[in-house]
């Protein structure tokens, strides 16, 4: 099989010339690295084999200067990365098919052969499919299933069946919910963008333990005279590194931003220019009813989506153009009133949104705001004031959407840079995620025959639903056309928001309405919200979960240990509903150890794979195999394939010809091995991935003379266009290749209007919900008493060594990490309670307990308690850890629908469960921890116990 050697060893280093140079003797380098998103991830590795395993893995740094003046992005790579080869001998290394033989989670299994693992679970599936129907098979969509081809291979098994995806977003929650709210959609610039800023806000992000390998340009940026802050609770270890750290009280960031805002408006310190053009900040808002002035309120068939602002010379009201952002000679008022008469005669009194949200900040001030956020108003101001006319950016990480109010957070925060004209240009903005552009994988997914030319079909049928779109509405660019269009797409019967299974499922309902766990300011209970948006119908004609689970194949994720509530919830309610849980990994996992068939998958360097492109790194970075996969592990596209063919023919050994599912498709069992690889056509991954990127050349995303071979020589390509994914189209800029790549240059340089309902980034949200609960405009609310009446905060973020878990329990990255669980405490409260350096706690709720070591630093604040997540619960005492006592509330109001931006689309807006900031209490417990492993024993020594004892 052709892989990508780079280099053979000199000759000279033989043994024979020097035996030192024995030791650094390798048979072959490989281009290799980790597709586990760790967000983006994107490192090229060399992969150094002897005698059949990585001996050795290596950054190759390899990546070239995109602009003169910006430092490249080498190294690339992290800890993680360079340890990863630990991973492949690991004791907790599924090596072959086995068979759970006791109750799940006892811990007893049987090594079975992979024609029986594919049995069972092939007849699992077609059990479901029959009663109650193809729906009741589920499968997780995770970033860690291993690059492009683990995800698209379970992604196209559960496809041909008519299965459910559960939406990415509901189930790891990196949903930027308020950065949604105000553009309609999320987006990032290139990393080395971060160079450009002269102020940056490290605010809700940990880049020095989560961005390892692009935390240089932080550093760098300060060489350049850049000014860090870093704005959070405790001392994150990125703090060590800012000019300024300004502590938070954990969730009152809305309030912090909010004052600032009003700093730079009282001040005038704000950028009039780009308020009026970029924001809704100058349109009309009645003064009766708090709602945008609509055409359809003047004038009987107008206009529910046009919007009006009043003209400052001549007084009179004008067109919020749909098309564009300009304004034209006219200068939109931001502080004028007018009366307007409506279609029934009556008179009202309307203001722009600018002269409300003055009003609004008011309660602000810098020591009121104070009084909630514990920030210094001094501090406050000089932030505000040293931002204001400086290129700042936020490094927004994923943290804020952890938080009950993320969305008002994340709204305050975009306010202060549109107050302060700070996005669209180089070095400004905030930050979120974006994929693509790497179209190869959705493009083969929709071809009906191979090659080019199948490409083309997809690729021109894509371009006439746009052009359709336009025909109706010619205001609509191409980003909002794509949007439209994904609106469209049929496939949301395929995909289900998580809410939805945990509400019906896993007994969430009565969590949700919790008296005391959700926002007191609510007028309403979650299930009023709840029946209120289903007899809106504004979730109808999407999967709402409505058949009940029958099978769940879990590839590469670990839903027992990212679930908030976890295996309170999950394993009580949801897992006794499954007849059959597959999990396909290199390594032992909670999920793994409570599944029924463990079906062994090849590791990264052992599989041919490419990663998840992203418009941070601007690279299609291949992933090639060194080694063979160990035991009897197999690469994720031939697990499924196999699987494939197996349903065909345990069907046809049944006597079952077809199978229809809920919309009345009916599926022929033959079709489903055939048609998944096409025949032989996609037999071999090599076809697949050279598939891939000659169709992503075909696309625009890379040179058009792009294939696997050439990919191969150098490892990676840089991206040149964005290509169709709506993810990617989204960054609304076009690339320069000689530019970092800067999004929402479109609305700033070309007045492109926002996909949001009212075509500019918008702060204000008249949706009935939002007024009602007074977050009409960014506001300051308390994170409710989440897991109940207790005097604690527990709030989190990525340890050092896990971006998603997979290398939690990589022993290398333990030895450097104490090697099990921790939480940090504040010495002053472990004092009262009697804890100590190094204690055994027991952290609890109402949502129940579990225990770990207390690690004593003053860098927390009293009150907080840091519990790092990406442990696995099997690393603690009885299989519990923290994710185990957060309730995973959801905030109502994410339900709402029915306006504009505001509704589901497949990774976007949608219902998800928080953690951050849940109360707890903590109490010295019985027993102590030990070097490596809470006092009865970490989980992977079980693990490689019940392997020693013959279980696998
Ligand atoms: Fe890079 Fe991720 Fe590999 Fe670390 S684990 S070296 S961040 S690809």
């Amino acid at each position: 099989m052709p892989r990508s050697r780079i280099a053979r060893p000199p000759a000279s280093r033989t043994a024979e010339t020097s035996p030192y140079r024995d030791e650094l003797r390798w048979d072959d380098v490989v281009w290799s690295s980790h597709c586990v998103d760790c967000y983006p991830g994107n490192c090229p590795f060399r992969a150094y084999v002897r005698d059949g395993v990585i001996w050795r893995e290596e950054q190759a740094g390899t990546y070239g200067v995109v602009e003169p003046g910006v430092p490249d992005m080498n190294p690339m790579g992290c800890q993680k990365g360079v340890g990863w080869s630990f991973t492949h001998a690991a004791a907790e290394r599924i090596l072959h098919p086995m068979r759970r033989v006791g109750a799940r989670g006892s811990g007893k299994w049987e090594r079975i052969s992979w024609d029986e693992a594919l049995d069972e679970v092939a007849d699992a599936v077609i059990d479901a499919a029959g009663e109650p129907g193809p729906e009741s098979i589920f499968y997780e969509t995770s970033p860690a299933q291993g690059g492009m081809v683990g995800v698209v291979a379970v992604a196209r098994f559960i496809g041909m069946l008519g299965g459910v995806a559960i939406d990415l977003e509901g189930v790891i929650n990196d949903f930027n919910s308020g950065m949604y709210a105000t553009y309609g959609k999320f987006n990032v610039s290139s990393v080395d963008d971060w160079f450009h800023a002269d102020r940056i806000l490290i605010w809700h992000m940990n880049p020095a333990y989560t961005r390892i390998p692009f935390y240089h340009y932080v550093a760098e940026a300060r060489y350049r005279g850049a000014r860090v802050y870093t704005i959070a609770p405790d001392v994150s270890p990125s703090a060590m590194h800012a000019d300024t750290y300004v502590p938070v009280r954990p969730g009152s960031d809305a309030a912090l931003a909010l004052a600032m805002c009003r700093v730079v408006i009282d001040e005038g310190r704000y950028d009039v220019r780009f308020v009026r053009e970029q924001t809704d900040l100058p349109l009309l808002v009645r003064d009766d009813t708090g709602r945008f002035l609509r055409e359809s309120d003047m004038r009987e068939g107008g206009r529910d989506d046009q919007f009006f602002a009043l003209d400052e010379k001549s007084k009179t009201l004008v067109r919020a153009d749909r098309g564009s952002l300009r304004w034209g000679q006219t200068v939109p008022s931001l502080d004028g009133r007018i009366n307007v008469r409506l279609a029934d005669g009556g008179r009202v009194r309307v203001r722009p949104v600018f002269a409300r949200l003055r009003e609004h900040l008011k309660a602000y001030s810098p020591e009121a705001a104070s009084a909630s956020c514990g920030t210094h108003p001094d501090l406050i101001r000089a932030i505000a004031r040293d931002c204001a006319g400086a290129k700042t950016s936020i490094l927004l990480g994923f943290n804020s959407c952890k938080y009950y109010h993320c969305d008002l957070m994340e709204r305050s925060m975009l306010l202060f840079l549109a107050l302060t004209g700070n996005w669209g240009k180089k070095g400004t903005g905030a930050r979120s995620w974006s994929a693509g552009p790497f179209d190869g994988p959705f493009i083969s997914g929709m071809k009906t025959r191979p090659g080019a030319a199948g490409a083309r079909e997809v690729l021109a049928a894509r371009q006439l639903g746009i052009d359709m779109l336009r025909a109706q509405d010619p205001t609509l660019t191409d980003e909002l056309a794509t949007l439209e269009l994904l609106s469209m797409v049929p496939m949301h019967r395929k995909i289900v928001p998580a809410f939805f299974l945990l509400e019906r499922y896993a007994g969430y309902g009565d969590v949700w309405n919790r008296r005391g766990w959700g926002d007191p300011t609510l007028p309403r209970s979650f299930d009023e919200y709840f029946r209120e948006a289903r007899e809106a119908g504004w979730w109808s004609g999407m999967n709402d979960g409505s058949v009940p689970p029958r099978v769940f194949i879990e590839v590469g994720g670990n839903v027992l240990r990212r679930t908030r509530g976890g295996q309170n919830m999950l394993l009580r309610n949801f897992w006794p509903m499954l007849k059959m849980v597959a999990t396909v990994d290199f390594h032992m996992t909670t999920t793994a150890l409570q599944s029924d068939i463990l079906l062994p998958a090849a590791n990264h360097g052992e599989k041919l794979n490419v990663h998840y492109a992203t418009p941070h790194v601007m690279q299609v970075l291949l992933a090639d195999r060194a080694v063979a996969p160990a035991g009897e592990a197999k690469p994720e596209w031939e697990i499924f394939q196999l699987l494939a063919r197996r349903v065909s023919e345990r069907a046809r050994a049944r006597g079952l010809t077809s199978f229809s599912d809920r919309d009345g498709t009916v599926r022929n069992w033959a079709d489903i091995g055939e048609g998944y690889t096409q025949g032989e056509l996609y037999r071999s991954d090599e076809r697949l991935v050279d598939e891939w990127i000659r169709d992503s050349a075909i696309a625009g995303n890379i040179p058009k003379t792009s294939t696997l071979a050439r990919l191969r020589k150098k490892g990676f390509v840089r991206v040149e266009g964005w290509g169709a994914s709506p993810l990617a189209v989204t960054q609304a800029s076009e690339i320069r290749p000689d530019r970092t790549h800067v999004p929402n240059r479109d609305h700033v340089e070309k007045k492109y209007p926002y996909p949001t309902l009212t075509r500019r980034a918008q702060f204000y949200i008249d949706h009935p919900w939002f007024l009602e609960a007074g977050e009409a405009l960014p506001t300051h609310k308390e994170t409710p008493a989440m897991g109940g009446d207790y005097p604690l905060q527990m709030t989190s973020g990525h340890m050092r060594w896990s971006i998603h878990s997979s290398n939690v329990t990589n022993r290398l990255m333990l030895a450097t990490h104490r090697g099990e669980p921790f939480i940090f405490v504040n010495p002053a409260d472990a004092a009262r309670r009697g804890v100590g350096e190094g204690d055994r706690i027991r952290v609890f709720n109402d949502m129940g307990e579990f225990f770990v070591a207390a690690k004593l630093t003053p860098g927390v604040r009293p009150g907080q308690v840091v519990m790092y997540n990406g442990w696995d619960p099997a690393q603690f005492s009885g299989w519990r850890g923290p994710m185990d006592i957060e309730p995973g509330m959801v905030k109502p109001l994410l339900l709402a629908g029915g306006y504009g931006h505001i509704r589901y689309r497949p990774g976007m807006w949608q219902p998800v469960p928080v953690d951050r900031a849940t109360r707890v209490e903590f109490e010295r417990a019985a027993g102590r921890c030990r070097g490596n492993a809470t006092d009865d024993g970490a989980c992977m020594r079980r693990v490689s116990r019940r392997r020693s004892n013959g279980s696998g």
